[in-house]
């Protein structure tokens, strides 16, 4: 598998991941700067050999809008590490409203959790405490940086150092 680059803004904040040739790209024209490479990897080309970047930063800002990861159940599951919540099932799994919809529950990040058919059904139109489940943790809006570090734990470590959740101002 190809190596990815994380891109990182001008206040070091990540913004996307691209391919080795994009972000040479970048490198060549002066509009980026190395902050990290893959050990042990180079691109190699006729005349010359470059060492691989893992992490690149751009040196103008780049004004995007905030996206935010968006509400799916995918996500969902992602941010929940593909578990169900009430039991650690990885199988048959589904999304539930923790307050359910009839009582006013949202479909929201802070409402939507992963659970298994077997515990949905038995939950049914009930709150966690009303049938005995508890939450393992407060559903939580994820960023970028959270899908971010997953990645980077299981394919490229070099990034780990600069997906830290930095205090804002
Ligand atoms: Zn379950």
């Amino acid at each position: 598998m190809e190596k990815r680059v994380l891109i990182l803004n001008l206040d070091h904040t990540p913004i996307a991941v691209v391919s080795a040739q994009k972000a040479l790209v970048l490198l060549f024209l002066n509009k980026a700067t190395s902050l990290s490479h893959y050990e042990s990897l180079e691109i190699r080309t006729v005349s010359r050999s470059f060492r691989y970047p893992a992490v690149v930063r751009l040196d103008a800002y780049k004004n995007i809008p905030y996206r935010g990861v968006l509400l799916t159940r995918n996500n969902v599951f992602r941010r929940d590490k593909g578990q169900c919540q009430y039991c650690g099932s990885v199988k048959n799994l589904t999304v539930d409203h923790v307050i359910p919809r009839s009582k006013g529950g949202k479909t929201s990040w802070t409402n939507l959790i992963t659970a298994c058919n077997r515990c949905n059904t038995y939950k049914g139109d009930k709150k966690p405490e009303e049938v005995g489940f508890r939450l393992p943790y407060a559903p939580y809006k994820p960023t970028l940086s959270h899908f971010l570090a997953d990645y980077a734990e299981r394919h490229a470590m070099e990034w780990l150092p600069f997906l830290e959740v930095k205090p804002v101002g």
